[in-house]
């Protein structure tokens, strides 16, 4: 099987080439190549011919197929549907923001966490998804929408923790001064909270951000929502926010989702608020965007605002997501899963 120089950090591919009997330089050259934009061998032009031949023999270059995408009148946002090279297909979000252009970018091609208000993981886990399928997505978006990307978010379709080593090189990847050169802090990962993940992490990635989907204010309400509640407790995975905290002195952001009838109550929102005194954190409240497919309804309006104010007042740091592209609508997940449900 020919190796995908895309999956492969830069002292991955050193390695590489001097398995090839390459000189280690060569491989700095492809690698800035590769993070160009550069997809085909012949156009890399200061690598000898003799090597391009050899490197045509031995590696490849994938790389994703756009399949749809949507583009918002309104704000810019760009919603993209990419077919993978077994048909497996994914999504990534590009936003427009006051600081920069961000992307929001899929881990797995499916999801296995189950929880109750996602289209990303309605039918299940099909895959992970490769390094450079990871990175192809930031690639393929610059390209298309004819902008750089600053700001990366992993937090489309999967689990990047269930997907942990192919999100660590791509962490590298992109960071790299030589790959994409995007800074660390301006690389978030958002997880269902696997808690032996985010002790790893702290360790492997302090100045990457952490954001946990919580969207529960203990642990019962959660096991309704999230399965994965029901392998770690509401107060074991705060014991470890603490942990992650103290260790990284960043802050933790905690995803909301308000779902009608099952956790927006004000009740909830102080529940919330005296279990997260005393962390360093901001609650991301997020309007959920209803799916056909799926049984549970979104918060109105005023819950919605009910819910920041109690959060507030309380004196907990909280905000609403904005929601960008509300008129190509789609909710995370769902363009993909109109595909397979074909
Ligand atoms: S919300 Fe995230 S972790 Fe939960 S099923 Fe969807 S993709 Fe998976």
């Amino acid at each position: 099987m020919k190796q995908n120089l895309k999956d492969l950090t830069l002292p991955e591919l050193e390695t590489y080439f001097e398995r090839l009997g390459e000189k280690r330089y060569r491989a700095k050259q492809v690698f800035r190549w590769l993070y160009q934009g550069v997809d085909s061998f012949d156009e890399m032009s200061d690598i000898s011919i003799a090597l391009r031949e050899k490197l045509k023999e031995h590696a490849e270059i994938t790389v994703l197929k756009i399949v749809e995408r949507k583009i918002s009148k309104q704000d810019g946002t760009r919603k993209y549907l990419f077919e993978l090279s077994d048909g497996n297909m994914i999504e990534s979000v590009f936003m427009k923001y006051k600081y920069g252009n961000s992307i929001c970018i899929s881990s797995q091609a499916g999801c296995r966490m189950g929880c109750i208000f996602c289209a990303s993981g309605k039918d299940g886990l099909a895959r992970n998804l490769s390094v450079g399928e990871m990175v192809d997505q930031i690639l393929k978006v610059e390209q298309d929408a004819g902008e750089k990307i600053n700001h990366v978010v992993i937090m489309g379709t999967g689990e990047p923790f269930d997907n942990y080593g192919n999100m660590s090189s791509f962490i590298k990847i992109i960071n790299d001064k030589h790959g994409l050169h995007i800074g660390m802090r301006n690389i978030t990962v958002s997880t269902c909270g696997i808690i032996p993940k985010i002790s790893a992490f702290a360790e492997d990635f302090p100045q990457v951000n952490l954001a946990i989907s919580l969207h529960a204010s203990n642990d019962a309400e959660r096991k309704k929502i999230m399965p994965i509640a029901n392998k770690y407790s509401f107060d074991e995975l705060l014991i470890t926010c603490q942990k992650y905290t103290d260790k990284t002195g960043r802050r933790i952001t905690f995803e909301y989702t308000l779902i009608a009838g099952k956790n927006d109550d004000i009740k909830h929102a102080e529940e919330l608020a005296s279990k997260l005194q005393g962390l360093l954190c901001h609650v991301n409240l997020i309007p959920m965007n209803e799916v056909s497919e799926l049984e549970v309804k979104a918060s109105s309006k005023p819950k919605v605002q009910q819910f920041l104010k109690k959060l507030q007042e309380k004196h907990i740091a909280a905000t609403v997501r904005r929601e960008l592209g509300s008129d190509i609508d789609a909710a995370c997940g769902q363009l993909r899963l109109s595909k397979i449900t074909l």
